[in-house]
């Protein structure tokens, strides 16, 4: 499709959040000004919008996002029934936002992603890329330890062979026709950074500086993170499922040169074999053993969740460009 300044695209910024009534109005602020220097440079069309997903906040989010809504013309929101994370929050707006725009950019609410990147996403998009990922070039605002972990997740997954970006979190512009064939895949362990290069066609990488929170705390804990991960390398790549399939051969070999020694000793007549040797080999392998549950354990739970095709978000509320004229004549 080609864009001119007479027909421009209507683009719709989506926006997840949590718990941000620290930020949101800044975001708000930030976000509407981008809005209105891409439309009066006719890059995107005067009926873009910005929506607000709040992924079951229990402070004043929502209340915040209802009453830009009424005052600021881009504002919409959707509003989750209860928290069900940055993914499906994600997920949901997308689905949303696909209905109304050519293109969509999703973006995390607390200010990080740099918001004059916006700008050259949309001009990819005008040059035909489907997909623009934004890709941190230096991650100076991030802790040395959120650095060197999500450096080591990255190389895990690369090892395990599921393609990701480096680097890239989920600041992306996706137009209508890619947010299309996303719908299409059903899975509910939902990890977006795996699926979307999955899809294909014509991509862009765009870099840019993250910046500092802009207020409020990370709402991905520690104990988040490492769930973040599990899920996104278990939905990804069944590497560790063969890992264990391997180790269970190399210890059937190494238990039948035991076996052999065994009888070798026997006969040789030196049989007094060590306590200890044994009690080690046996929480040995019994370590192996468990961690070889656990991991079968997962991909099980996986497909147990699969089989059930629950939905992945309920949606409570949407004040959409719509609503609003209806709320106010
Ligand atoms: N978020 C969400 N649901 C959650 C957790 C986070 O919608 O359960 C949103 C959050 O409001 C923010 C984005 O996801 O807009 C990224 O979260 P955060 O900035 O806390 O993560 P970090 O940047 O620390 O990885
Ligand atoms: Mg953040």
């Amino acid at each position: 499709m080609d864009w001119s300044a007479s027909t421009p695209p209507i683009l719709n910024i989506v926006v997840p959040c949590y718990n941000e009534e620290e930020v949101i109005g800044e975001t708000i602020k930030q976000l509407s000004v981008v809005m209105v220097n891409l439309i009066q440079s006719k890059l995107v069309s005067p009926s873009s919008l910005i929506m607000f997903v709040d992924d079951g906040s229990r402070d004043r989010t929502w209340e915040l996002i209802e009453h830009h809504h009424l005052i600021n013309q881009y504002v919409t929101g959707l509003k989750l029934a209860r928290n069900v994370g940055h993914q499906n929050a994600l997920l949901a707006g997308l689905m949303a936002a696909k209905e109304q725009a050519d293109c969509v950019i999703s973006i995390d609410a607390d200010l990080q992603d740099d918001l004059g990147t916006i700008e050259k996403f949309v001009v990819e998009f005008h040059k035909g890329a489907e997909i623009v990922y934004g890709i941190r070039q230096s991650r100076e605002s991030d802790t040395f330890f959120k650095r060197n972990t999500a450096l080591g997740f990255y190389r895990l997954m690369a090892r395990m062979g599921a393609k990701i970006e480096y680097n890239h979190a989920d600041f992306r512009l996706m137009s209508k026709r890619a947010l299309m064939q996303l719908e299409k895949f059903k899975e509910v362990n939902l990890f977006l950074r795996g699926i979307v290069p999955l899809i294909g066609f014509k991509t862009v990488k765009v870099q840019y500086d993250r910046h500092e929170r802009f207020a409020g705390e990370s709402k991905y804990p520690l104990k988040k993170m490492i769930g973040f991960a599990l899920d996104g390398i278990t939905s990804l790549s069944v590497t560790p499922i063969r890992i264990v399939t391997l180790a269970g051969f190399l210890f059937f070999i190494v238990s039948l040169l035991v076996g052999v020694y065994i009888i070798i000793s026997k006969v040789s007549g030196t049989t007094v074999s060590g306590w200890s040797s044994l009690m080690a080999s046996v929480w040995f392998i019994g370590g192996i053993q468990l961690v070889s549950l656990g991991l079968i354990g997962e991909y099980i739970g996986k497909i147990y969740k699969e089989v059930k095709h629950r939905p992945l978000y309920i949606i409570e509320k949407e004040l959409t460009a719509a609503s609003k004229e209806m709320g106010q004549s």
